[in-house]
């Protein structure tokens, strides 16, 4: 692979540590281990922070003076692309996607919180099923009457040139096991607009590296992701022109643990929130990290994992939207 082609912006002081959660696995019976990209750059971090180092690069590159994107209404995405418009010096134009009917509030704590602090342009909601790339060239339309340009980042940043971060990351990753001497057996990671996942699958057939890919999904039913994530794997190994084979039965989407769907709680998120928050010290999130931690933890104890097995739980950050959860986290 040959990453240093693409133009790149730096937001992290990478690498983001990989850590051993010996009280969790003691609790499940497991042996994990945790790869914290909730500790990457810009406001409170998450996995969005690879990707925006190649689309901000990109929007700079072809001269851009503002981003847009959509989201969902807690959205760690459009936090972060904010994020980085700001530390660049760029506006920033959101459009949240009300998912569930009714859950936008203006006033609401977290990432919403964060939109206001961090200076959003412009905030506008739409509905779900509204046309979202429609509604981003509407905005860019609109910029380009007052003589200025608008660059569209696309939902979770998950284009091919997004998920060439989670490539980076999949090499980052490959070089720590290799220094730390830890053998890794099992991968599990939240799968939501796929560019995560797909870079990462990328990653592991350009590093010709074996090691399974669980994605645990927070929205879609299991054919339709694992087919998301494919399409987008394709797409992103073109990109970045690796020689290494992708393969249709790498790809792996457990449903299990959606619940009732998108950002909706379950009981298993709370337990695998609090679990990792009372063992390891360590926030994950109420959407993606939570639900995919539950899928872990149900894994382990169906005896899915081998006994000397070591799985490495994928962190993709997310927890400021802990703070507009609060009553579904103390039970009320
Ligand atoms: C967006 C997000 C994910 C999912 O990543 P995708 O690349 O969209 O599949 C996982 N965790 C958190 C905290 C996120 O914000």
């Amino acid at each position: 692979m040959h990453l240093a082609r693409f133009p790149r912006r730096r937001y992290t002081n990478a690498p983001t540590p990989i850590e051993a959660m010996p009280r969790l696995g003691a609790a499940i019976g497991a042996n994990v281990f945790i790869k914290r990209d909730d500790l990457t750059g810009l406001a409170s971090g998450g996995n969005k922070t690879r990707k925006l180092e190649f689309l901000v690069a990109d929007a700079m590159a072809q001269g851009a003076d503002t981003v847009i994107t959509v989201g969902a209404v807690q959205s760690n995405h459009a936090r972060l692309t904010l994020a980085a418009a700001a530390k660049e010096g760029l506006k920033c134009r959101l459009i949240l996607e009300e998912r569930v009917p009714g859950s936008y509030k203006p006033d609401a704590s977290g990432n919403n919180f964060l939109f206001n602090l961090l200076g959003v342009e412009s905030v506008s909601v739409v509905k779900l099923g509204d046309d979202l790339q429609a509604a981003m060239e509407a905005v860019a339309a609109d910029l380009k009457k007052l003589g200025r340009k608008g660059y569209i980042i696309p939902g979770g940043g998950s284009n091919a040139l997004g998920s060439l971060g989670y490539v980076a990351c999949f090499e980052e990753m490959n070089g720590q096991l290799f220094d730390m001497g830890l053998k890794i057996d099992r991968i599990v990671l939240a799968s939501g607009s796929a560019g995560t996942h797909a870079g990462m699958l990328v990653g592991a057939a350009g590093c010709s590296v074996d090691i399974p890919i669980i994605g645990v999904n927070v929205r879609r039913p299991r054919p339709e992701q694992e087919g998301n994530v494919f399409a987008l794997a394709e797409k992103c190994a073109a990109l970045a022109g690796i020689r290494g084979e992708l393969r249709r039965q790498d790809v792996v989407c457990r449903d299990e643990w959606v619940g009732p769907g998108y950002s909706l709680p379950t009981p298993e998120m709370v337990e695998a929130v609090q679990m990792t928050a009372r063992n390891e010290a360590i926030l994950l999130d109420p959407v993606y990290t939570g639900k995919a931690m539950a899928g872990l933890i149900g894994m382990a104890r169906k005896k899915e994992f081998g006994a000397k097995e070591n799985i490495l739980f994928l962190h993709t950050g997310g927890a400021p939207a802990l703070y507009a959860y609060q009553n579904i986290l103390e039970g009320r």
